[in-house]
């Protein structure tokens, strides 16, 4: 490699974590990276996408900082195309100097409890991404008629802004981007009463302030908390929580909603707390009828802090529905290591380990929640992804000098047999006809926008993949 060359760098996934280590990249003083995007879906934006809150449209504006980067000349985006099945590690290898992989937590954890999968009983990651309009989700029934309660297991935002969208009034969607198929089954839902449950206490509990603040700003919805089980839950003293702000304004939050009268809305969000399920049961149909719970006390964990420990105390809660909200889950790629215990790529500060976990591989990187696994929030990403590119540069740095090894572990550099942009093109279009550049997705966004723009929404998303490959083609050249 002369030190004129392009270093041609491929990054799988087009989330946050994604656009952020392409655009450090692009912003290397270098101006020798050249970043070919790779997507499994024809949008980009990942999560910002098909995993925010339609109700958060602030959030979603991040994708302004995303689109800089798209606009690079030294940048192109390749949708349509899904590593492992169009393009594999090996063919990537032979066209870039390295791989960045950055395909998020896609999958749910199950909480491994009997009659979990009893029709009403969901995974959030699924009801997230129907009513975001992710192609892999627009088909999924929700049955929003026939259940009064809902019940979301978790204490995670995942939580919250699912029991959100819940209660959320026809109003207050209306202006969203929430996907058509969900809006109709959303504005007739019968669903009165949310209530999520946690298995620990408010002081442990994983929401961010904003987030819990939220909920007693709704327009329809009241906030119920049970003070005698709130005092319970915070009895036993949690000195790392006490030193954390986020958890102590959490606390305050959820004081003031025990303190504060229902202004009797017509639905309700009420939060428990150290409860687990242990069943889900059936009713006379075989849908889910009712969810059996065990109370349980904090004790400390044998790592420090407090874990959640059964007692004999059982209740029994009504309830057609149920959301389990405890977490996204890493899913392997074809060829590529990966740890199935924590169900990310093994690696040191974004180098991808081999298989033994000893030793880098040369040319494979990892950033956002397949390297770290499915925490923070998006703007993490942005720290996390600059880890990962400053080992890069450092093993590329140590090559070029020669150096030899840089410090904190490196890898080799690898050397492509056919490192250049015309060639690796013309592989993907081979393998993937129906393949979306940048222009594709603008023609999209713009289809999507117009759709939105009679009903002042921000966009009418298009949720199956031959609508959007339609739209896409409108404009191709
Ligand atoms: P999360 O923040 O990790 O929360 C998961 C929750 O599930 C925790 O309360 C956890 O309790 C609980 N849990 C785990 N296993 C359980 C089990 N077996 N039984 C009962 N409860 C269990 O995950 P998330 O809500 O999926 O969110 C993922 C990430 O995305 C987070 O970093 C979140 O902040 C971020 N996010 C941000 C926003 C936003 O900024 N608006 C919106 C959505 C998501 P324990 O603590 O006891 O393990």
């Amino acid at each position: 490699m002369t030190h004129e060359s392009p270093i041609r760098i491929a990054v799988i996934g087009s989330g946050p974590a994604g656009f952020y280590a392409a655009g450090h990249l692009l912003k290397d003083a270098s101006e020798r990276f050249e970043v070919d995007m790779l997507e499994k879906l024809p949008t980009p934006w990942g999560l910002v996408r098909s995993g925010v809150a339609p109700d958060h449209p602030k959030i979603k504006s991040v994708t302004r900082v995303y689109e800089k980067t798209a606009a690079h000349p030294r940048f192109r985006y390749f949708g349509n195309v899904t590593f492992g099945e169009h393009v594999s590690r090996e063919d990537l290898l032979a066209h870039y100097h390295a791989i960045v992989y950055a395909t998020g937590s896609p999958a749910d954890r199950p909480l491994g409890v009997p009659g979990e999968e009893l029709p009403g009983s969901h995974a959030a990651t699924e009801f997230v991404g129907w009513y975001n309009g992710h192609p892999d989700h627009t088909h999924l029934e929700f049955d929003l008629l026939s259940a009064e309660r809902a019940v979301v297991v978790g204490n995670g935002n995942v939580a919250l802004d699912v029991a959100r969208m819940l209660v959320l009034a026809p109003e207050e969607l209306a202006p969203t981007d929430t996907a058509n198929h969900a809006l109709e089954v959303l504005a007739e839902s019968r669903v009165s009463e949310v209530v999520i449950v946690g298995r620990r206490g408010p002081a442990q509990a994983a929401f961010t302030n904003p987030e819990l603040l939220e909920l007693g700003e709704l327009a329809g919805a009241d906030v119920i908390v049970d003070e005698a089980e709130l005092e319970r839950a915070l009895a036993v003293a949690d000195p790392a929580a006490e030193e954390d702000i986020t958890a102590r304004k959490n606390v305050e939050i959820l004081r003031s909603y025990a303190a504060k009268p229902p202004a009797g809305h017509a639905k309700r969000i009420v939060l428990r707390f150290l409860l687990s399920p242990i069943a889900f049961l059936p009713d006379e149909h075989g849908h889910l009828g009712s969810i059996e719970l065990v109370r349980n006390e904090l004790v400390p964990a044998p790592g420090g802090g407090l874990r959640a420990q059964a007692t004999d105390e059982r209740e029994t809660l009504s309830a057609g529905l149920a959301f389990r909200a405890i977490g996204y889950r890493g899913i392997p790629l074809p060829g590529v290591p990966f740890d199935e215990r924590s169900a990310i790529i093994p690696n040191r500060a974004g180098r991808v380990l081999d298989p033994d976990g000893a030793a880098p591989l040369a040319g494979e990187y990892v950033v956002g929640w397949i390297k770290r696994g499915p925490s923070g929030v998006i703007g993490t990403n942005k720290k996390d992804a600059q880890e990962t590119v400053d080992a890069m540069l450092a093993d590329l740095l140590s090559s070029c000098n020669g150096d030899g090894p840089a410090p904190e572990g490196p890898a080799r550099p690898h050397t492509p047999s056919e490192p250049d942009a015309e060639s690796v093109e013309a592989l993907l279009r081979g393998r993937q006809p129906e393949l979306v550049t940048y222009s594709g997705w603008e023609a999209i966004d713009r289809r999507e926008r117009s759709l939105g723009e009679p009903a002042g929404r921000p966009r009418v998303k298009l949720t199956t993949i031959e609508d959007l490959l339609r739209a896409a083609a409108a404009e191709r050249p």
